[in-house]
């Protein structure tokens, strides 16, 4: 055994405090901007929720947005909006975080779960069609890690067959397809402001569309399905009436301060992102024992995760053991994710296991390096060093 593998049982770990998978960076324009909206007259629903609306909308090239609490909250407005009913069949991944199929069955829809390509990791167009009945309303594709998911094919599918599509883009602000920002090409598309996404507003998202009916109805359901139509004026200036159950989805002004604050740099955050991930490929991309990220030429990737998918046949130890060493080195790795239908909730429902086989064994073998903004050189050399150590240990051809 030579000294490098010593030390990882009981050695210096490569650094001294834990690097986050993810973390905001914050700056003090961002604190001035929402301090302001703290002394002004409206600290929710005011004007600076329609000024980051319309700031969104016009980076995502789209004609309408509405902000909402948060990403999770706008998905169940578009497909309140998409009309989605009891009984009503949604199709999606399961390689994603629960809030994807969630708001399907928040409107008594089902989910359907169609497996994802071995390389993208996006859900496999070849697989939706089989997956299709008289009852299936939609398609929720989700732009995974930030890389585009193959739309020209989704889009051919929901045509032919009467389909919403309803992006899921928590991972995918600034990302591009064929050379048009993600946000404008789908019926709707959701961004997610949480703070490990590419901006924040604390909690919070929204929803992009060009289409004016659903945009009437999700800012409908953004306040309990409220409307103060003109055509309401001979009832008294305070009417307004309730037309369908919405919700309390609003976000407030402070937040939306904080976003249009933030969006300001989303060209410089998804550049730092890019620089990380070419670095890591870069330096990564000898080893045998992990698959690097595979970029679709489709694509623009605006980089929220970088995934290293582990080659358990070079290795003598499984996912969980390698994930707890490079932690040991205070690099805080993440999985994402657990296969949205392995959770009891769903088991629950009836959906078992083995009906995404692909997804399944992804699951054995991701790992989710850190990828942030506020991460310094040093930190991403950091990172780096730790996978070798660790991987050069457990390797099975013993470098
Ligand atoms: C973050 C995220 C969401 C939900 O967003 P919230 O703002 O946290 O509610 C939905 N889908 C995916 C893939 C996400 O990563």
């Amino acid at each position: 055994m030579n000294k490098e593998k010593l030390a990882i049982h009981g050695g210096q770990p490569v650094r001294g405090n834990i690097l986050p998978y993810g973390k905001q960076v914050i700056n003090e324009e961002d604190i001035c901007s929402v301090i302001e909206i703290l002394r002004s007259d409206f600290i929710t629903t005011g004007p600076t929720i329609e000024q980051f609306e319309r700031n969104i909308a016009e980076y995502t090239e789209a004609k309408y947005a509405v902000a909402f609490s948060s990403g999770t909250a706008a998905l169940h407005a578009a497909c309140f909006a998409a009309g989605i009913g009891e009984g009503d069949e949604v199709i999606t991944s399961p390689m994603t975080f629960v809030a994807s199929s969630n708001c399907v069955l928040y409107q008594g829809g089902i989910p359907i779960f169609v497996d994802i390509d071995p390389n993208t990791y996006n859900i496999n167009p070849a697989l939706i069609k089989e997956k299709i009945t008289k009852n299936t309303k939609a398609i929720i594709p989700v732009h995974f890690t930030g890389q585009p998911v193959d739309l020209d094919s989704i889009m051919k599918i929901a045509k032919e067959n009467n389909l919403i599509i309803i992006e899921d883009a928590a991972h995918a602000l600034g990302a591009k397809y064929k050379n048009k920002k993600i946000g404008s090409i789908g019926d709707m598309t959701m961004f997610s402001f949480h703070p490990v996404k590419h901006i924040t507003t604390g909690e919070g998202g929204i929803i992009t569309t060009n289409n004016k009916d659903y945009y009437q109805k999700l800012l409908q359901f953004r306040t309990h399905g409220i409307s103060r139509s003109k055509d309401f004026f001979n009832h008294g200036p305070w009417y307004y009436e309730m037309h369908s159950l919405g919700y309390n989805y609003r976000l407030t002004d402070i937040q939306a301060a904080l976003g249009i604050s933030q969006l300001k740099k989303i060209d410089s955050f998804i550049e730092r992102r890019k620089q990380i991930a070419n670095f890591y490929t870069k330096e990564l991309k000898e080893l045998d024992e992990i698959k690097l990220p595979f970029q679709d030429v489709n694509g623009d990737s605006s980089w929220h995760l970088y995934i290293v998918k582990l080659q358990l046949s070079k290795l003598t130890a499984n996912r969980k053991e390698i994930f707890e060493a490079i932690q040991k080195e205070n690099i805080g790795v993440n999985v994402h994710y657990i296969p949205v239908y392995y959770h009891p909730y769903y088991q629950s429902l009836g959906y078992m296991n083995g009906l995404c086989t692909i997804a399944e064994k992804c699951y054995e073998e991701f790992i989710t390096l850190p990828l942030h903004v506020g991460m310094s050189d040093q930190d991403s050399e950091d990172v780096v060093k730790a996978i070798k150590k660790v991987l050069s240990f457990y390797s099975k051809t013993n470098r």
